[in-house]
């Protein structure tokens, strides 16, 4: 069974094709800029040469249009037509209450992912655009929705509700979401198939490092508790975004520098974090350079998302009463030997240890731990799109359809 994989941002595609047989990648790639006369497509069918192509596309039907008919393309294409894709799974970002797993795309499930457009409003209008030109381009195969809440959705009331007017949350939802949750249970289950031990006795906290962070506790497979909010902007210091922040410095800087809504939302969203404190980028490489240079800036970027990463690993051993496995991974988590090292540094009170050669080593997937750690500590690369793929083809199977 071959599986679409659709992940449909404002202005880009990101996609892959899978054979679930063998969970086997086919091809992948990114179409940019959709709404420009320059859009670009970089192409890779797995054992093919990588393609670029630049043209016009207008939208994002015609951004998915195009994916299939690279897709179809006898040099580098890897299948027929669309009758051999069975099904295609769609990263939706946010399913707000509404969903707790993934689920077969219906008219219903669309109109509940509409009413979510108020908590996701860069985020889901494109999503929906990528499913409504899905079904139009594939019609009468299935589309499933994979949302980056769900795993979170059955988090414990008290780690979801925020301290303000409970009617605030009855009227507008106002409570903590969490996201990145297709990664987090990836890295998770992944973890305890390393660790040869059944998910469901564990106590797991995995680290989502990368552009945007956020870091999740996990009891026996279930959600305990997780950093992102009611937005992905809530937690640990990311590439351009603050994290937690005292509220009352937002109408404070309102006032002191004349900003408007979309002035402090920019300033939190995109000029802070790892950008705002180094001045320098939001990319670690550039600030694990440039600290190492001597920049003050760029060292203190470095310590304070080290030091707020180690303070949630700590809440988190106490909201899960101890901790069996610490998973690292995206860009940073996946890539920062540097800050796998110094945040691991100092937890002797948990019994956690790394062996800093492992911890170099070019490996993608390996522990790190040294054989007396009490806690087990993975990197993990993630794979979002493998999930997607397989929970699409779950549920396309329970439909009783044969494969095609
Ligand atoms: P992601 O959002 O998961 O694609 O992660 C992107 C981020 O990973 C980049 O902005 C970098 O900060 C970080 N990253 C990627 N490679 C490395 C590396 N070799 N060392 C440190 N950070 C890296």
């Amino acid at each position: 069974m071959k599986v679409l994989v659709l992940n449909c941002g404002s202005s880009s595609v990101k996609y892959q094709l899978l054979e679930m047989e063998n969970e086997s990648l086919l091809a992948r790639g990114l179409l940019e800029r959709i709404g420009t006369n320059d859009a670009v497509l970089t192409h890779q069918a797995t054992g093919k040469k990588e393609v670029t192509r630049t043209f016009p596309v207008p939208d994002h039907k015609t951004a998915v249009k195009e994916v299939l008919s690279i897709l179809f393309d006898p040099a580098y294409g890897v299948i027929k037509d669309v009758t051999e894709i069975s099904a295609v799974g769609h990263r939706v970002v946010h399913a707000g209450e509404e969903f707790s797993g993934s689920v077969l795309l219906s008219t219903e499930v669309k109109e509940a992912l509409k009413r979510c457009i108020q908590l996701a409003p860069l985020h889901n209008p494109p999503n929906l655009l990528g499913i409504e030109a899905a079904e139009a381009l594939l019609p009468g195969t299935p589309q499933v929705g994979v949302f980056d809440t769900a795993f979170h959705a059955n988090m414990p009331r008290h780690a979801f509700l925020y301290a303000l007017p409970l009617e605030l949350y009855e009227k507008y939802g106002i409570r903590r979401y969490g996201f990145h949750g297709t990664s987090h249970r990836y890295v998770a289950a992944r973890a305890a198939e390393l660790a040869g031990r059944n998910l469901n006795e564990l106590k797991i906290i995995t680290c989502h490092l990368g552009n945007g962070a956020s870091i999740t506790a996990i009891d026996g497979g279930q959600v305990a508790d997780t950093s992102m909010g009611f937005t992905p902007l809530e937690g640990l210091v990311m590439g351009t975004r603050c994290g937690d922040l005292d509220p009352a410095i937002i109408p404070f800087l309102m006032e002191k520098e004349g900003l408007d809504i979309a002035g402090i939302n920019r300033l939190i969203n995109k000029g802070s974090g790892l950008l705002g404190l180094s001045g320098i980028s939001n990319d670690m490489r550039e600030i694990e350079e440039a600290a190492e240079k001597g920049s003050t800036r760029a060292v203190d970027a470095l310590n304070v998302l080290v030091h707020r990463l180690r303070k949630y690993i700590g809440a988190y051993a106490a909201v899960l009463d101890g901790v069996d496995i610490l998973v690292f991974t995206a860009g940073i988590g996946e890539n920062s030997v540097k800050v796998r090292s110094l945040v691991c540094q100092g937890f002797s009170y948990l019994g956690l240890y790394i062996d800093e050669e492992k911890n170099r080593s070019p490996k993608k997937e390996k522990e790190i731990s040294t054989p007396d750690s009490r806690v087990k500590v993975y990197v993990i690369p993630t794979n979002e799109e493998l999930v997607i793929a397989r929970d699409a083809a779950e549920i396309v199977s329970s439909l009783g359809q044969a494969p095609k």
